[in-house]
């Protein structure tokens, strides 16, 4: 029966990777790592995929260490998951960069969660594209977007629409194309998955807000709970939902702001001086 499940799953990732060509012949893709389920999974299935369709290109695993106290132990893991999926891995330690999340905290007025965000994604694009990458793939699985979808309606932010897809292509030469494998399974699925094929994980949420006691994650939690109580009497929700939100949003037109380059950094940015800079420049200055 377990094994059944397991093939459900596969087949959803590899029908999603199929459809929406996120992996193709001589593609470099580095996969994020965060030492969890869901970018384990997308680590092992991808690779599964690229073996099982004789696909000739590369798959690197891509870390990016904190440097807090869980770090280590995180790092651990994810190195455990790269030598059993038989990848290479790169990891980045934001100290080598000058980065002291602590001390930003402190000086910074911007809550934890969105520092640490601004930094993960500014990293995650120009550390693997001056890598040679030619996609970044992560972990954000099916329940994420579908919580991604609801806030976002709420507030009236229809951002969301050009966002709501497995594949994004990467619209300037300096923005990488972003797949997500996982786009039509969740944490069940994923959860399912790592068990069965017997990859460990880290269980606890390692990400920094944590750390920090910020209250997003329990109100994250909620929704997913949420999601799955309307699954217990509603067959498939999750899947059906997301599945429609995804055809919906081919309907609907959002332009997104034009990208500008950093004055100093000159990676990409909405404004003047990118994010990133404004956090790492502000704690050097002071
Ligand atoms: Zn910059």
């Amino acid at each position: 029966m377990k094994n059944i499940m397991l093939d459900v799953v596969k087949k959803r990732i590899f029908k999603t990777i199929e459809k929406h060509k996120l992996v193709e012949e001589g593609d470099k893709i580095f996969i994020a790592l965060s030492g969890g389920k869901d970018s384990a999974t997308a680590l092992f299935a991808m690779k599964e995929y690229m073996e099982k369709n004789s696909v000739n290109c590369e798959l690197k695993a891509f870390h990016i260490n904190f440097c807090l106290p869980i770090s280590e132990k995180v790092q651990k893991v994810v190195e455990e998951q790269a030598k059993l999926a038989e990848v290479k891995m790169e990891t980045v330690y934001v100290k080598d960069l000058g980065i002291d999340l602590e001390e930003i905290r402190k000086k910074s007025s911007r809550p934890i969660c969105s520092i640490c965000g601004v930094i993960k994604r500014y990293l995650m694009n120009k550390i693997p594209r001056e890598k040679g990458a030619s996609k970044l793939a992560t972990g954000h699985n099916m329940d994420d977007f579908l919580v991604f979808f609801f806030k976002n309606f709420l507030n009236k932010n229809f951002e969301w629409i050009s966002k709501f897809r497995p594949l994004l292509k990467g619209t300037h030469p300096k923005l990488l194309t972003k797949i997500r494998p996982l786009f039509y399974v969740g944490n069940k699925e994923c959860e399912l998955f790592c068990r069965e094929k017997g990859i460990g994980y880290i269980e606890e949420d390692v990400c920094p807000h944590t750390y920090f006691n910020c209250v997003i994650d329990p109100k994250r939690k909620k929704w997913y709970e949420i999601l799955y109580k309307i699954e217990s009497f509603h067959k498939d929700f999750r899947y059906q939902m997301v599945k429609s939100i995804a055809s919906y949003a081919r309907f609907l037109k959002y332009e997104e702001s034009k990208l500008l380059e950093c004055k100093i950094c000159s990676e990409l940015t909405s404004q003047e001086i990118c994010g990133f800079c404004k956090l790492v420049r502000k704690n050097e200055n002071k």
